[in-house]
């Protein structure tokens, strides 16, 4: 199962990276806005976790570009003040979920796992 890791701290890519990828998730990062519609045209992820603060393109643009290109991708929002407008908007958006930094990793693990899950279940990719 393929996934992407949208964020502009590269440590947190690495870190979340490495985290999935013991998991046997194959895993590409982005660190800009620009980077993730790129690495989604190329890479085709079943998951996305995308941060909503970026320099940028923020999440929430990536998300709509997303989302009407790839409307079967699963797209999970990071974001580390939980604005209610802002979460709102992603959900209106099509976000799948959203998780409030700091993460947990346990939790996110799940996530990914449950959006995978019901990919699987829907049947054609
Ligand atoms: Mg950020």
């Amino acid at each position: 199962m393929k996934l992407l890791i949208v964020d502009d701290e590269v440590e947190i890519c690495d870190f979340l990276k490495s985290f999935f990828e013991e998991r046997n998730y194959e895993v590409k990062t982005a660190s800009s806005g620009q980077a993730a519609l790129t690495a989604a045209e190329q890479f085709k992820p079943n998951v996305v976790l995308l941060d909503i603060k970026m320099p940028g393109m923020d999440g929430i643009q990536v998300l709509g570009t997303l989302k009407k290109k790839f409307p079967r991708m699963k797209v999970i929002m990071v974001t580390a003040l939980e604005t209610r407008d802002k979460i709102e908007e992603c959900l209106r958006l099509g976000a799948d979920n959203y998780i409030t930094k700091p993460l947990s990793l346990e939790y996110l693990e799940n996530d990914v796992r449950e959006k995978i899950e019901a990919l699987t279940s829907s049947g054609a990719s």
